[in-house]
């Protein structure tokens, strides 16, 4: 499974579409100060399913929407889609490639897709956490992060190697299910009383 392409309109510093091709292995986007290097990363994190205004570095989640330069006026809306190489099946569907895309507008509402398929969120957050591209993201390392993930706790540590390896959706559907149990208990419980008082 690799990244193949990324497209970007009207995201950020992108007004225009523009489409980032990758090929297997190493990449590296190269460019003057504040040309739009982390504004790529920020796409990935954004397609991906990424919901913090502060880890795409704005205030809130309009700020991804292209704001307008002197010479072009803002736009409506934010679009990004993602190509992603699945020959080895390694994403739980059954395309060789699939291409999830997400696009926020100005006016209110967001859209997500699958293969150009309407979808939810939480179907493209299941679709990639096996993979390891988990809904926290800790898979994208942003700058000044790697400080925060060398002085991290042992436990915060551990959270972030079971979110790459894509265990934490196995534990909080366990969290979940354990709840569930306890509150089965309690009605069982109640019940025992009931049958206990009537007999
Ligand atoms: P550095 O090397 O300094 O980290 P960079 O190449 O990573 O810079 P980015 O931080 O990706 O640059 O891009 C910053 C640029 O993106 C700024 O010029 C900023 O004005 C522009 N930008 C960010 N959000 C928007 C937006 N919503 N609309 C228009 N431009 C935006």
């Amino acid at each position: 499974m690799h990244l193949k392409t990324l497209t970007v309109r009207g995201f950020k510093s992108f007004a225009s579409a523009t489409t980032f091709e990758f090929e297997p292995g190493v990449t590296a986007v190269v460019g003057p100060n504040g040309s739009g290097k982390s504004n790529v990363v920020d796409a990935l994190a954004w397609v991906m399913g990424e919901q913090g205004a502060k880890t795409l570095r704005g205030g809130k989640m309009e700020d991804v929407i292209f704001a307008g330069t002197s010479g072009r006026p803002p736009l409506g809306r934010a679009h990004v889609s993602l190509t992603i190489d699945n020959a080895d099946g390694q994403l739980p569907i059954d395309y060789a490639e699939v291409t999830i895309s997400r696009t926020l507008f100005r006016a209110g509402g967001s859209e997500y897709a699958i293969n150009g398929n309407s979808c939810r969120l939480l179907d493209i957050q299941e679709l990639l956490s096996d993979s390891g591209l988990g809904r926290e993201m800790h898979v994208i390392v942003g700058q000044g992060q790697l400080d925060r993930i060398l002085h991290a706790t042992a436990e915060d540590r551990r959270g972030f190697i079971e979110e790459a390896a894509g265990v934490l959706k196995h534990r909080r559907r366990k969290e979940k299910t354990l709840r569930k149990l306890q509150a089965m208990q309690g009605n069982l419980d109640r019940l025992e009383d009931l049958n206990s008082e009537v007999r």
